[in-house]
């Protein structure tokens, strides 16, 4: 049998995807969409490496556009075959689905409309809503800890990885000629403790062990001692009447930041003000987060006591419409907005920093990754002057950045989970890191257990 990684692989981060055959079944795992410069984005318009009529089935580990984001392309090349995701995976994914379609077509029109002026043919988006939706219709919900057939000779095994809603990692037991080999995929981890989800779960048996390596290099700082800088940068900015702006992706870390706010709120360690979600889609994940309570931490179901997790929701002011969006200029502070882009690449984000950032009573929250280039690494940066929509804009506001908020496991986190998997000796490979990230947590895994991983390339088959 053969596992070929067709994304996040060779140093890419983004567009996971392994290609996993047996003389009688081929699946894949995972199918996302490259995600960055221009040239990786070109990736995505790639063949698949395989022809779809020999696809029995797609098995998911979560929702991120990096690893569902290419889904669409198998339906649209004629895949009719079943896509085995958690139900939270499920949900979540068409909301990340129908959003990836509506901006490809977005990109698509401004691309074309130059391409017209220019007298060149016009360039397609990737895929289309309905193209989506024949995708949604493929997805089949897969329970946790409860052995799936999922193609002849394949049986698959999901368990909690503590990264997102539903988010799961995978044992594939695959059959051929007679043997049985066990294949572990990580998936996505989370690090430990993270607010909402349990953590995640290990296994003990693989002969194979396919391991994420983002942050295979370091730890994240201490998540109480982010939650301490969080909770005095917001005291400070309530005191001075001032206006707090955070950055966040969409799913996962906006739910995470509201938990925190209405849970430092209830025991006092901040005064109570208006906080607003304005994402619609944040507003969206949220709903969904509020209808999977078998999915919470002992935490939050202590803290919520029976009553509904939306109740923490009800207390930000959700700004769905742009009109909405805008009132919030009009409030005087102290307020506190939570609004995508999380890397103020765009979204309604950029409209606030544009209107706020001059002002020295303005704070800016940075919770996450910013990539290179992007509006939020030039504030990460300490710019003095930015350029928003073509206006120069002088940044008086004050800049926190926060390291604590990761959804992946830090170094320490990884051995761990690799821990109980050590054991049995398996050959291990890296992929969904840089090569520094990679090779550092190659080092550590050689040198704690002598099994020295392989770092596999784009598109290289392994043979197993
Ligand atoms: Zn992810």
């Amino acid at each position: 049998m053969t596992i070929t990684p067709l994304g996040a692989a060779g140093g890419e981060v983004t567009g996971s995807c392994y290609d996993v055959q047996t003389d009688q079944a081929r699946i894949l795992v995972d199918c996302g969409l490259f995600q960055g410069t221009r040239k990786t984005e070109e990736l995505n318009r790639s063949p698949l490496g395989h022809e779809v009529s020999h696809l029995n089935a797609v098995l998911v580990t979560h929702a991120h556009l990096d690893h569902v984001g290419r889904l669409p392309l198998l339906v649209r090349a004629g895949f009719r075959g079943p896509m085995f995701a958690t139900p939270a995976t499920i949900e979540i994914a068409a909301l990340v689905l129908h959003d990836a379609a509506k901006i490809q077509s977005q990109d698509a029109d401004r691309r074309n409309r130059h391409l017209k002026r220019a007298g060149e043919p016009p360039h397609p988006p990737l895929y289309s809503q309905e193209d989506v939706d024949a995708t949604l219709r493929c997805f089949r919900p897969i329970p946790y800890h409860q052995p799936i057939q999922v193609a002849p000779g394949i049986q698959a095994f999901y368990r909690e990885a503590g990264h997102m809603l539903g988010s799961a990692s995978i044992q594939l037991l695959v059959e051929e000629n007679a043997k049985t080999k066990t294949i572990v995929f990580s998936g996505d981890l989370g690090p430990r403790g993270t607010p909402i989800l349990k953590d995640s779960e290990t296994f003990t048996e693989a002969d194979l062990v396919v391991l994420e390596s983002t942050y295979g290099d370091r730890n994240h700082r201490p998540r109480e001692a982010t939650v301490d800088e969080f909770t005095h940068i917001v005291r400070s900015a309530v005191l001075e009447q001032g206006k707090i702006f955070v950055p966040t992706f969409a799913i996962g870390r906006a739910q995470g930041l509201i938990h925190m706010l209405t849970c430092l709120m209830a025991e006092n360690s901040i005064p109570r003000f208006p906080v607003y979600l304005d994402s619609p889609m944040a507003i969206e994940a949220s709903k969904i987060y509020t209808r999977h309570p078998e999915l919470y931490d002992d935490d939050l179901l202590d803290y919520l006591k029976g009553r509904p997790f939306s109740s923490d929701f009800a207390e930000v002011i959700m700004t769905s419409t742009p009109d909405d969006s805008k009132r919030i200029n009009d409030q005087p502070g102290p307020l506190l907005v939570l609004a995508g882009a999380g890397m103020c690449n765009a979204g309604r984000i950029v409209h606030h920093l544009r209107n706020s950032l001059w002002k020295p009573d303005t704070h800016v929250i940075i919770v996450g990754y910013q990539g290179y280039g992007t509006l939020g690494r030039q504030l990460v940066d300490g710019e003095k002057f930015v350029s928003i929509f073509g206006e120069k804009i002088a940044v008086k506001a004050r800049i926190h950045t926060l390291g604590g908020f990761s959804a992946h496991a830090g170094q320490t986190d990884l051995l761990q989970w690799f821990e109980s998997l050590a054991r049995c000796r398996p050959r291990v490979i890296l992929t969904h890191g840089e090569d520094r990230q990679r090779k550092a947590l190659a080092k550590c895994i050689g040198d704690r257990h002598q099994i020295h991983p392989y770092l596999p390339l784009l598109g290289e088959p392994i043979a197993l």
